[in-house]
């Protein structure tokens, strides 16, 4: 068969997208969804050579030079607040199938890649620790260059939008806790007011943002959670605060850490407080390789397969960057909005249309067939 006629099953796409929705499950525990994998997997004759509690990795070894890798991650979202139910509201049905049905056309045709296929089926992104857990494990060994791809609620649905560069940001987790001295609400001078010195912390972050970063240079503080005290007429002793930075250059990211500092510094002195400031590693920016990028683009519009030009950054963030710190990568999206108002990623109402699916699959098998022009 020649190459450029080799497509995705579109029926097996259907199956893979439904038994990996009724599936999903939490970050780290995704031990179902990891034995739907391996299993079907072994019924298309491919054998994982690592297997872990949740996730694996494995090559389709052709006794190439290169050695290209696709990533798909595989955690869930709780879809309800009591963290009963989970649901793939991100997305990652879409992540595995697309990257199944690459392995099983590979499989079932006689042309091979002429690159090896390193697949790599990664858990917990969604608490950005599966990426480092993987590479720990070793997936990125003789690997030369990583791919992912992501459905995405504002894009037309079925095109392909690669940005190159920075693509997403850079994501770190802040906490905060304020230890003032309990009084009564009347008589504030006779206690530390940590209520008060929170509030004002949370409003002077935002100064760091808007006046000592470069403005042209985007940067977000957001907190989200903000707990203390019992009663109106109480002023509590402690009040904890967390929230996160989102950052693509590291200029930004030094302005904001020592932003954060120097405002605990000068509010602990104004409120008489002690504040216990922790700034957590998350995430780095993920960088798409600008060469790749354009690889891509190009092999895209030469196999007519729908794209949109795209310039976009999100200040979400992605574990994908663990890897493409390491190689050379590119994280792909593909547009799920099939009626010009898709829900988010994330929200309840979040799904993934079956043609986004075909064509992240065909991306990918165009890509595993033509990346060794890359190389050349
Ligand atoms: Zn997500
Ligand atoms: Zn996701």
């Amino acid at each position: 068969m020649p190459v450029n006629r080799i497509l995705p099953d579109e029926g097996l796409a259907v199956r893979l997208m439904d038994d990996l929705a009724i599936l999903a499950e939490p970050s780290f525990k995704e031990y179902k969804t990891t034995k739907y994998i391996t299993a079907f997997l072994e019924k298309i004759g491919i054998s994982p050579s690592h297997i872990f509690e949740t996730g694996c990795y494995g090559t389709l070894d052709f006794g190439a030079e290169k050695t290209v890798a696709f990533r798909a991650d595989i955690d869930a979202l709780p879809a309800n607040p009591e963290k009963t139910e989970y649901r793939h509201l991100c997305g990652h049905h879409h992540n595995m199938t697309a990257l199944l049905l690459l392995l099983e056309a590979v499989q079932r045709s006689e042309a091979k890649p002429k690159v090896n296929i390193r697949y790599i089926f990664q858990p917990a992104e969604e608490i950005v620790s599966g990426a480092k857990f993987m590479i720990e494990k070793g997936c990125l060994e003789g690997v030369d260059c990583i791919f992912a791809a992501h459905a995405e609620n504002e894009i037309p649905m079925g095109k392909s939008a690669v940005k190159s560069g920075p693509c997403m940001a850079g994501s770190h987790h802040i906490a905060v806790t304020f230890t003032g001295k309990a009084t009564h609400a009347a008589m504030p001078h006779l206690g530390n007011d940590a209520v008060t010195a929170a509030a004002d912390y949370v409003t002077k972050a935002q100064m760091i943002v808007s006046r000592l970063k470069d403005p042209t240079l985007p940067g977000l503080i957001s907190f989200g959670s903000i707990h203390g005290g019992s009663a109106d007429n109480i002023i509590p002793e402690k009040v904890e605060l967390k929230g996160t930075f989102r950052y693509f250059h590291t200029e930004v990211k030094a302005v904001i850490e020592k932003g954060l500092k120097s405002l605990a510094v000068s509010i602990e002195e104004l409120y008489g407080v002690k504040i216990e400031l922790e700034i957590k590693d998350g995430t780095h920016p993920v960088l798409n390789d600008p060469s790749l990028a354009a690889f891509i683009c190009d092999l895209a519009d030469a196999e007519s397969l729908p794209r949109v030009p795209y310039d976009k950054l999100t200040l979400g963030g992605e574990d994908f960057s663990e890897y493409v710190k390491l190689v050379k990568g590119v994280f792909l999206w593909t547009g799920a909005n099939e009626k010009g108002n898709h829900p988010p990623l994330h929200s309840g109402d979040f799904y993934v249309p079956m043609p986004t699916v075909t064509a992240s699959a065909n991306m990918w098998i165009k890509l595993a067939y033509g990346i060794d022009k890359y190389f050349v």
